[in-house]
């Protein structure tokens, strides 16, 4: 059988990440030292909510039957005490859409509170790393398309990530694959053409560059260790927040990104990976839990029978689950 291009499920995801990464860097852009200082969370709150409305209005216009799984709901943003959150929310996303009213942008945002699994739905993170975004660091607005349980179209915007390792001063891309098609980044601002992105072949180990979430309380830092002792590897681990991390394996400037569990019960979402997933699947690596077995996306909004997450190069695969098993971990 032929794969699906989804053609147009793919570019309505680009559009609409892109759309929301520009709301993003506005409200990240107007954070301030003293916000910062009394670790007030409302701008990653105010940015979330629009990212949000944003990505949802536009799948409700071009696929109004689709459900959409996303991490937020407009409860709180209906309370009367948050009036000033909303007031901003809406603030934020006239300056995209102009026309949009307080009922519209609340109806938006509860349009990704489809309740669970179906043949067909979408899943959003409307800003997946939310401590980065707060530091001014690394974060992803990661939405994807599942059919029949598979990831088949996924777009990911990281829009702190340096474009390049020669150009670090010129940030932010989005990441897009669509199942059987490949992988490819393509610039935020919507000038420029598609570059294929490609894992690294590296195969020796010893070599491998890693890299683990900032936060130590989403993925432990001390079992990673344990592993990368195990293979030789002496290099320090690069630590970035969000699905960002799949971007630099996917485009080979990493070549494993280890996510070891923190504490028992806890359960991976959907929408921190099935974005991240696609893409590396389609550069060409390997995307699987601790214990070596494919992430399943059908049970809803978590990977309930997944444990941790693993991802490599693919030749690099079996040694860090073999690795993982040694320590301990799996
Ligand atoms: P990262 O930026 O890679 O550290 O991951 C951010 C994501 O970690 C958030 O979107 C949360 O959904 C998720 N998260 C929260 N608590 C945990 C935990 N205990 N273990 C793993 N992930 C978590
Ligand atoms: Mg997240």
């Amino acid at each position: 059988m032929t794969p699906q291009d989804y053609q147009q499920e793919r570019d309505v995801a680009v559009a609409a990440v892109r759309e929301a990464a520009r709301l993003c860097r506005a409200v990240q852009a107007g954070i301030t030292p003293a916000a910062l200082e009394k670790k007030d969370r409302s701008p990653v709150t105010i940015a979330d909510f629009g990212s949000q409305a944003l990505v949802c209005r536009m799948l409700q216009e071009a696929f109004p039957n689709d459900p959409v799984i996303a991490e937020e709901d407009a409860t709180a943003l209906r309370e009367a005490q948050h009036a000033d959150w909303l007031e901003q929310v809406v603030r934020h996303v006239q300056t995209l859409r102009p026309a949009a009213r307080p009922a519209d942008v609340l109806r938006w945002i509860d349009h990704g509170n489809a309740p669970g699994y179906t043949d067909r739905f979408w899943t959003l993170d409307p800003i997946d790393g939310t401590k980065g975004f707060l530091r001014g660091e690394q974060y992803a607005i990661a939405l994807a398309l599942l059919v029949e349980g598979r990831v088949v179209v996924a777009a990911l915007a990281c829009p702190n990530l340096p474009a390049l390792p020669e150009a670090p001063a010129e940030r932010g891309a989005v990441y897009a694959a669509v199942r059987g098609f490949g992988a490819v980044s393509l610039p935020l601002d919507g000038r420029g053409g598609a570059v294929p992105v490609r894992v690294s072949t590296l195969r020796d180990p010893s070599q491998a560059r890693f890299c683990e979430s900032v936060e130590s309380g989403h993925s432990s830092h001390s079992d990673a260790a344990a592993v990368a002792g195990r293979l030789g590897i002496t290099a320090r681990p690069v630590r970035l927040d969000s699905q960002a991390k799949y971007a630099v394996v996917a485009r080979g400037d990493a070549d494993i990104y280890l996510r070891l569990p923190t504490r028992p019960g806890y359960v991976e979402k959907i929408w921190d990976h099935a974005a991240g997933t696609l893409v590396v699947a389609e550069a060409g690596g390997v995307v699987t839990d601790a214990a070596g077995r494919p992430l399943a996306f059908h049970y809803g909004k978590t990977l309930r029978d997944n444990r941790g997450v693993v991802v490599t190069n693919s030749p690099l695969h079996e040694a860090v689950i073999e690795a993982l098993a040694a320590v301990g971990v799996a």
